[in-house]
C-alpha cells in the first residue's frame, strides 16, 4: 500500500471565527497553521482565502500573498480552492484567474452543481469545461472534489475529450447536506466507479469523518481534514487547530502500520509532474 497522503483544508469559505475561533482567515494565519500541520505531516494544503472582515474572497492578490508567506515557510503542495465566494459576483474566469497566475501543484475542481445547505452550488458544464483548460493548459492538477457518484461521471467526460489528464485524483466530499450521505455504503460505491490507476481521498463533514478517515488509511485512500469540513474535534468539543486533525490523522495511520507521505512522495503517488 502506498504511503498516506494527508491533506489539510484548515479555512474553507464557510465557518467563521463564531463557529470555531481557532480557524484562521487572514494570510499570516493561515501561513502559520499550514506550517505546523507540514511540519506534523500534512503534505498537501487546501487553500480558500477571506478579505480583511473575514468574508469569503477569490481576491487573487491575497491569494498571491498566501501563498508566498506558505512558500516561505515550507514546501507543501499547494492545492487552490475555485470554489468561487458563496454569493460573490464572480465571472468563471474569475474563479481560476490565480491558478493561470500562481501555477499551484493543484486545484480543487468541484465536478458538478449541487445543494449546498441552503444555497445552490452551481458548477455549469461550460464553467467545468474552461476551468478544466485553465487547469491542463498551466499543469495543475485537478483535486476532482466528488459530492455524489453522477459528478465522478461528469470529470469521465472531460478526461475522454482530453481535458484532465490520467491518472485523476478524486476528493470524496461526503455528508454534505444536498451531496451523499458520509456512511461507508457510499464511500465504497464511489471507490468501484473510479478509473483503475486513480488515486482518491475521503473527508467527511460532521460525525462522519472519523469513519471515513479509518476506512480510507485502511484501504490505501488518503485522507484530508481541517476546519473547512469540520469545527468540532468530537462530540462537543471544539477543535483546538488544524494540526490537531493531523495529528491525530498520523496516530490512526500509525495503529494500522500505513506511514505519511513526504511532500516528495505525494508529488509522486499523485503523478505532479513541477
Ligand atoms: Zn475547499
Amino acid at each position: 500500500m502506498e504511503k498516506l497522503i494527508i491533506t489539510v483544508a484548515p479555512t474553507g469559505a464557510v465557518t467563521t471565527k463564531e463557529n470555531n475561533p481557532n480557524i484562521p482567515l487572514q494570510p499570516e494565519e493561515i501561513a502559520n497553521e499550514v506550517y505546523e500541520c507540514y511540519k506534523a505531516g500534512a503534505s498537501i494544503a487546501h487553500i480558500h482565502v477571506r478579505d480583511e472582515y473575514g468574508n469569503p474572497s477569490m481576491d487573487k492578490e491575497i491569494f498571491k500573498k498566501t501563498v508566498k508567506l506558505i512558500r516561505d515557510r515550507c514546501d507543501i503542495l499547494l492545492n487552490l480552492t475555485s470554489s468561487g465566494g458563496r454569493g460573490l459576483p464572480l465571472t468563471d474566469e474569475d474563479r481560476f484567474i490565480h491558478m493561470i497566475e500562481l501555477k499551484p501543484e493543484m486545484g480543487s475542481f468541484d465536478a458538478g452543481s449541487m445543494n449546498f445547505g441552503e444555497r445552490v452550488f452551481v458548477n455549469s458544464p461550460q464553467f467545468l469545461e474552461k476551468l478544466a483548460k485553465a487547469m491542463y493548459e498551466n499543469n495543475v492538477k485537478p483535486e476532482i472534489e466528488v459530492f455524489d457518484t453522477g459528478m465522478i461521471y461528469n470529470a469521465l467526460r472531460l478526461a475522454d475529450k482530453g481535458l484532465i489528464k490520467k491518472p485523476m485524483h478524486f476528493q470524496f466530499v461526503l455528508g454534505v447536506r444536498g451531496g451523499a450521505p458520509g456512511d461507508v455504503k457510499h464511500l465504497l460505491h464511489m471507490i468501484e466507479c473510479i478509473p483503475e490507476g486513480s488515486t482518491w481521498s475521503a473527508v467527511g463533514i460532521g460525525k462522519s469523518h472519523l469513519p471515513l478517515a479509518t476506512l480510507a488509511i485502511h484501504m490505501g485512500g488518503h485522507v484530508r481534514v481541517g476546519l473547512e469540513d469540520n469545527v468540532m474535534y468530537k462530540k462537543g468539543v471544539l477543535a483546538e487547530s488544524n494540526v490537531q486533525f493531523v495529528k491525530r490523522i498520523v496516530h490512526l495511520a500509525e495503529m494500522f502500520d500505513r506511514p505519511i507521505a513526504s511532500v516528495e512522495d505525494a508529488r509522486r503517488i499523485l503523478s505532479i509532474t513541477k
